[in-house]
Parts: structure tokens; sequence; C-alpha cells
């Protein structure tokens, strides 16, 4: 039995997008997801990578006022560059609070208003027209109406969070950029513990498994998974739908399509389902 919970998938890229033929099935855009809860009216996004710009044009065909919540996992480009692009944010009658833990001491408006500077940007922050509120997102439980949420500091080049949304009985757990160590038995213990307890039970969870192990060797401390290493830490804790994203930009369709029937074919998990995600998929939770 499926829950009414959606999780429309609106940019499963990592890095950088990529808009080439090879890629067009899983997607070009960048990191941004959309949860909706029944019976809410207000939006619930987590990043802002290109596939935010998508979002906010279907959202401005509607003609409604908005109001909205949007979770910034951390401010590399390729979950912050389709925040000037969000239609929504130019229409006065709209208001959004924009949540990102801090970097360093910065907090989430200083680091917006960085990225929009007019070295880099045409348009600053103060002429978005919606009502804006930035807020720095300390390590805390937000709780609103229909859920809360809260993170865990990922394993990442710069500070980055791990969201866990929870709605009523059912958890979303959001990590797209998250460094698993390849050697799970003697690196990093501490944080592999934690990180499991953080996901255990999750209805679903969606991790960064850009690389392969092959590639992962090669690039250790970029701050990224390989997919193997993401099943063998995850396979035994009750989690319900593992969904594989943060695709590397040179992982075509044919690649992922070769992953995908790497995961179907491992036996002994307790997924209910484990698979690597499109741009597009909308996901109803599991029970
Ligand atoms: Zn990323
Ligand atoms: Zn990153």
């Amino acid at each position: 039995m499926e829950s009414n919970i959606k999780i429309k998938l609106w940019g499963v890229r990592g890095s950088t997008p990529c808009a080439n033929p090879e890629n067009m099935r899983y997607g070009g855009n960048t990191s941004c997801i959309q949860i909706s809860i029944p019976g809410m009216d207000e939006l619930l996004i987590a990043d802002c990578g290109t596939g935010f710009r998508n979002l906010g044009n279907e959202l401005d065909s509607n003609g409604n006022s908005l109001m909205g919540r949007v979770f910034i996992t951390h401010p590399h480009w390729d979950h912050l560059q389709g925040f000037p692009f969000f239609k929504p944010f130019y229409d006065p009658r709209n208001r959004f609070e924009v949540y990102m833990p801090p970097q360093d001491g910065i907090g989430c408006k200083e680091i917006l208003q960085g990225h929009l500077s007019n070295t880099f940007f045409p348009v600053s922050i103060d002429m978005l027209e919606s009502e804006l509120d930035c807020i720095t997102f300390e390590k805390e439980k937000l709780n609103f109406t229909n859920y809360t949420v809260e993170f865990m500091w990922a394993n990442h080049t710069v500070p980055t969070a791990i969201f866990k949304f929870t709605i009523g009985e059912s958890v979303i757990v959001f990590a797209p950029d998250n460094e698993l160590p390849v050697n799970i038995d003697s690196d990093n213990k501490a944080f592999v513990d934690e990180f499991r307890a953080f996901v255990k039970g999750a209805n679903v969870l969606i991790h960064d498994a850009q690389f392969t192990k092959e590639q992962h060797l090669e690039r250790l401390g970029w701050g990224h998974s390989n997919w193997e290493t993401v099943i063998e830490l995850t396979k035994d804790l009750g989690i319900k739908r593992l969904c594989l994203s943060h695709h590397d930009p040179d992982h075509s369709d044919d690649t992922l399509d070769r992953i995908n029937s790497k995961i179907a074919s491992i036996k002994g998990t307790s997924y209910v389902e484990a698979t690597v995600i499109q741009e597009g998929q909308e996901l109803y939770l599991p029970n």
C-alpha cells in the first residue's frame, strides 16, 4: 500500500548540468526535489539546482499566490544555480523561507548575496520581488505544522546537510552530497555509525552515488560516494526505498542503466526497492 506523500524529482544530476543527448533519459538538471504532503498547500523543496527552474515554471503557470520553504543542503553551484531562475521569486504576492546551514560562520543571506553579486549575476537578492526570509539553519529540529526537519553533517568538502524530513510516521532522508568511506571497516567509523543511525528505517533515502567503486578509489576525498558502498552500508537498515542520485555528468543513460540492472540483481537486502533515479520521476512513499 502506498501513502499519498509524493516526491517529485526535478534534478538528479551532480556537479554540473549536462544537456547532452546521451543523458536525457536520466536527466541533465542538477539537484532539486519537491515533497508534496496531502492537505498541505505550502511548498516543500530541497535544493535549488537547475531543476528548480523547471519547478518554478510549473508553479508560475497555475497563477495562485504561493508560500513555501526551501531547504538548501549547501551552496555548491549544482545545488544553487537554479535559484535566480525560479519565477515565483518575482511575484510580490508570494512568500518563501529559505534555510541553509552556515558556512564557517557565514549565514544563509550572506551566502546567497555573494552568489547573486553583480560580478556573477545581474540580479541581486534585493531585486527579487517575493517576500524572502533567509534563515541560517543551525543544528536543531524545526517543527512546522505538517512536518519536522533536522539534519546531520555530511562528509563533504564544505559544511553540508543531510536533511531528514519527518511527516507523521514517514521519514524522507535527502543526502545528495555525502562521501561514505570505501573501506567501511576501518575508515571514519564514528561518522559511519552516526550516518547509519540517522537513516535507519527511513521510508525513502535519496543518496549520493556519483561514482562506481572503481572510480571512487581514484577520487577519494572529493566528497561523493560510490553506489556499491551506499548499498553495503544501508542494506540491512530497514530502509524501504533507496534512491541513488547525484549522477556523475559523464555517466550516460547506458551507464546508469547498467548500474540499475546490477542493483536489481543484488539479493539479501531489506529494501522494498532500490534504483537509480531519473529526473521527472514522481515517487510515492512506501509505507
Ligand atoms: Zn552536488
Ligand atoms: Zn557539493
